[in-house]
């Protein structure tokens, strides 16, 4: 054989063996990039980077499960995947847009407090304008009235401290912060002003980060449809816990 045949076969002998070791189904190849989009693609260059993804990415494997896929083969595999990472990222995402929520509703409690501060004012000033009248009433003996004037104030006052009362627990449950007209984006949970033009918004809504949440959420429907008609029971796929989505970004295990 001469040197070049020689070394033709061992180069047809490498590029098999290399495709039995990364094939389509090897766990080497990334199943979120065959079948739809990467977490690890969609955040780069983004405010929340995730780095380079572990796993290959090749285009070639993409085309081939397509052409498989429209031959009527199946990859439940590839589904349960795809399913685990995106149920993962997106239920971290999803526990932030409800912590957003929570910060928000306190900012609106800050703003009650100041209305109620307000009301025990004017409570104050109405009990020293009482006051000085009963005194007035006392010096001209008109005793009955001021009684009657007496009780009044009683109430009043009452009526202040329980306000005053109520205030100072709100206080103890409101944060120091300041207030601002702000909303959490449902998809990404990103804070957006109420006060932002529709310029700004659209910004936000055709950013980078924004639409990986969205391609993401779209991504997730379809394969927790699919695996649905073929009867897999997703819940022991559910996110385990956070020091396993670590592991998962990292992308050392996919399954507990
Ligand atoms: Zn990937
Ligand atoms: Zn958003």
């Amino acid at each position: 054989m001469s040197a070049i045949l020689e070394q033709r076969k061992l180069i047809s002998q490498l590029m098999s063996s290399a495709a039995t070791s990364h094939g389509l189904t090897s766990p080497s190849t990334c199943k979120s990039f065959i079948i739809g989009h990467c977490p690890y693609d969609l955040f780069q260059e983004t405010k929340q980077p995730m780095g380079h993804c572990p796993r290959i990415h090749s285009v070639s494997h993409k085309m081939q499960y397509e052409r498989d896929v429209k031959k009527g083969k199946k990859y439940p595999e590839f589904d349960l995947e795809h399913y685990s990472i995106l149920k993962k990222i997106l239920s971290d995402c999803d526990v932030q847009i409800e912590m957003a929520h929570k910060k928000l509703q306190h900012h609106e409690e800050h703003s009650k407090l100041a209305a109620l501060l307000q009301a025990v004012n004017q409570l104050e000033s109405k009990c020293a304008l009482m006051l000085s009248e009963i005194d007035m009433l006392i010096q001209n003996e008109e005793v009955m009235k001021a009684m009657i004037q007496s009780c009044k104030y009683n109430k009043l006052q009452t009526e202040r401290d329980t306000l005053s009362e109520k205030c100072r627990q709100m206080n103890e449950n409101t944060g120091q912060s300041a207030q601002q007209k702000l909303q959490v984006c449902r998809v990404c949970g990103a804070y957006l002003s109420r006060l932002d033009t529709d310029r700004r918004l659209a910004d936000h809504f055709m950013g980078k980060l924004h639409l990986g949440y969205v391609t993401m959420r779209k991504e997730l429907d379809m394969v927790k449809k699919r695996l649905h008609e073929q009867g897999t029971d997703l819940h022991t796929y559910l996110p385990q816990t956070r020091r396993h989505q670590k592991a998962v970004y990292r992308g050392k295990s996919y399954r507990s």
